[in-house]
């Protein structure tokens, strides 16, 4: 089921339906190849229906609406990417997105990953250090019916303290390492998926769990590329 009040205007059976519905496929085959490693052979039914949903060709610059689908990342300008399906299907699945959660995202680039989120929880706020990108994306999630999706300006190493804690924290940029700010702003029970390690090579997808009673557990889930996490620290 989506939140949004309207559709997207290309569902499913829409325009591009064919090449979404093998990009799910695709998604699949790779959550099952990955799972020893991941921990997440099979993503979640929601999860998947969020992929099928949101038309990642209306996120991308318009002559690479073609190559949408395909299971790679895209430039989406300003020297950024949106991140490859399979990699958005995973961050979302790791973070166990529940329908009353309130998720923060850091890197909001194209708003791809927000819609995503937007499609299976209750609100989503999501931080942009580029100033155009976030407001390209916002104008973007507006057009298409994303209405719980806040794009802010700002340093994501500060996370958006004036809304946490959160239920879920995702971020989409590679950082040195895991912001103090962000592990502050989990609720506990809560989780976050961040790629740790250096820029311009292989991270580390990490997965950082806040328990119960506030300890932090952390766990390696993939390498992965993700493009640098600009800013302070
Ligand atoms: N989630 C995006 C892809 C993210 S690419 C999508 O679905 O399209 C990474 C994004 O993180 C870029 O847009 C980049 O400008 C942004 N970014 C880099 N450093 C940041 C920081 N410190 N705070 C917020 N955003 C940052």
């Amino acid at each position: 089921m989506s939140l949004r009040d309207a559709p997207a205007g290309a569902g499913a059976g829409g325009e591009f339906g064919t090449e979404r519905a093998r990009m799910v496929a695709e998604i699949a085959d790779m959550a099952r190849q990955t799972g020893q490693e991941t921990g997440r052979p099979r993503f979640a039914d929601g999860v998947m229906d969020a992929m099928r949903a949101v038309p990642r060709h209306l996120f991308v610059p318009r002559e690479r609406a073609d190559s949408a689908y395909r299971n790679h990342p895209l430039p989406i300008g300003s020297g950024q990417t949106i991140s490859q399906p399979f990699i958005v299907a995973l961050t979302t699945d790791l973070i166990e997105p529940r329908k009353h959660h309130r998720v923060l995202e850091i890197g909001t680039g194209s708003g791809y990953q927000a819609a995503v989120l937007a499609e299976l929880v209750h609100a989503v706020d999501t931080v942009e250090i580029i100033e155009p990108l976030a407001r390209e994306a916002a104008q973007r999630l507006r057009t298409l019916g994303y209405h719980n999706v806040s794009v802010h300006v700002g340093d994501g190493h500060a996370g958006w303290p004036a809304r946490a804690p959160y239920d879920g924290i995702v971020v989409t940029a590679a950082a040195s390492h895991v912001p103090s700010a962000l592990v502050a702003q989990l609720k506990p029970g809560a989780r976050m998926v961040i790629p740790v390690g250096p820029q311009h090579s292989t991270q580390e997808f990490t997965l950082v769990e806040k328990r119960a009673d506030g300890g932090i557990v952390t766990r390696v889930v993939l390498p992965v590329r993700f493009v640098p996490m600009t800013g302070g620290s």
